[in-house]
C-alpha cells in the first residue's frame, strides 16, 4: 500500500529491525522529502547526494496512507535537505496539517522526526506552529564521536533545538544509538544533557550495520545496561526513557504517547 502510494518509509530506508512487527500491527514511519539525503552519518542506510524536487502532492499522499492504516499515531520523519532554503520545514509542517485535516473531527496524534534545520530558528517555528504532538530530534551519539559519525551537524545546536521545543511548549523528545565507541559514561552524560534541555522522552538502542560499507559494531550492550541508560535517565529527569537493545526513534512511539498521555 505504501509503494502503491508512492511513499517511502524510513522502516525500509533505515533497514530498521522492528519492520515486520510494526508493519503487522499496521503502524509504519512515513519518510518525506524523497529518499536521498544532503548529509551523509556513517551510520545510517540512506543514500547521500543530490534529492529530488520537492512533490507538493506528497502530504495528501501521506495523510490518505495513514487514514486507510488507521493509524491513531503518526509518525512522520525525513532526510535532511539543506538544499532547501528553510530545510523543509514549511513541507513538513503541510504534511501535518494535512494529515490532521484528512482525519476530520478524530485526529491522529503527530510525532514528527524532524532534522536540525541547521539551527534556523523560523524554520522550527514553523514546524511548532503545524503543533505536533511530539516533536523528536535525535542526537544520535555522545559529541566526541561527532566528527566520525555525524559530521555535518553539531551536538549544542541540537539540544538547542530541543530546549527551544520545551521553551514554545511542545513535547521534546530525543534519542542515540550505542555500540558506535561511546562509553557508559558518555551515555549518561548525553541523557543528563537530553533532560537539562527540557527533553521529555528519550530512546536508546543498539546500533547494527545496515552493510559493510558502514562503521563496525565495536560492543554489543546488555540488556541489563539498557535498563541502567533508562534508571540514569530517570534519575537526570527525563520522564520516559525507551532503553533496549531493539528500541529504535519511533518504535512503540503511539504507546509512547498514550503512557505520557495516562500520566496527564
Ligand atoms: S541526516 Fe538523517 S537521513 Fe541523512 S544521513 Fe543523517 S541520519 Fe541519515
Amino acid at each position: 500500500m505504501v509503494e502503491s502510494l508512492g511513499l517511502h518509509t524510513v522502516c525500509r530506508g533505515a533497514k530498521c529491525p522492528n519492520m515486520f512487527e510494526c508493519y503487522s500491527q499496521g503502524t509504519a514511519t512515513f519518510l518525506i522529502m524523497g529518499h536521498v539525503c544532503t548529509r551523509n552519518c556513517a551510520f545510517c542506510n540512506i543514500a547521500p547526494g543530490l534529492p529530488e524536487i520537492l512533490d507538493a502532492d506528497e502530504p495528501g499522499r501521506v495523510a490518505k496512507a495513514a487514514v486507510s492504516l488507521g493509524l491513531r499515531h503518526v509518525v512522520i520523519t525525513s532526510v535532511t535537505r539543506d538544499d532547501l532554503p528553510d530545510g523543509g520545514a514549511g513541507h513538513f509542517a503541510a504534511t501535518v496539517r494535512v494529515v490532521r485535516e484528512a482525519y476530520g473531527d478524530e485526529p491522529p496524534s503527530i510525532e514528527v522526526l524532524i532534522p536540525d534545520f541547521r539551527g534556523s530558528r523560523p524554520a522550527l517555528q514553523t514546524v511548532l506552529d503545524a503543533a505536533p504532538e511530539i516533536i523528536n530530534h535525535n542526537v544520535e551519539t555522545p559529541p566526541s564521536h561527532y566528527a566520525r559519525i555525524r559530521p555535518q551537524a553539531d551536538y549544542a545546536q541540537s539540544l538547542e533545538l530541543l530546549r527551544r521545543v520545551r521553551q514554545a511548549g511542545g513535547v521534546p523528545k530525543s534519542g542515540l544509538m550505542v555500540g558506535l565507541g561511546e562509553t557508559d559514561d558518555e551515555v549518561r552524560r548525553v541523557l543528563a544533557d537530553l533532560a537539562g534541555a527540557g527533553c521529555r522522552i528519550a530512546t536508546v538502542g543498539q546500533y547494527m550495520r545496515p552493510s559493510r560499507n558502514h562503521p563496525s559494531v565495536e560492543r554489543y550492550v546488555h540488556p541489563d545496561v539498557f535498563e541502567q541508560y533508562a534508571v540514569w535517565g530517570r534519575e537526570a529527569g527525563l520522564e520516559y526513557v525507551f532503553s533496549a537493545p531493539l528500541v529504535r526513534s519511533s518504535y512503540n512511539a503511539g504507546r509512547v504517547f498514550e503512557e505520557l498521555g495516562r500520566k496527564g
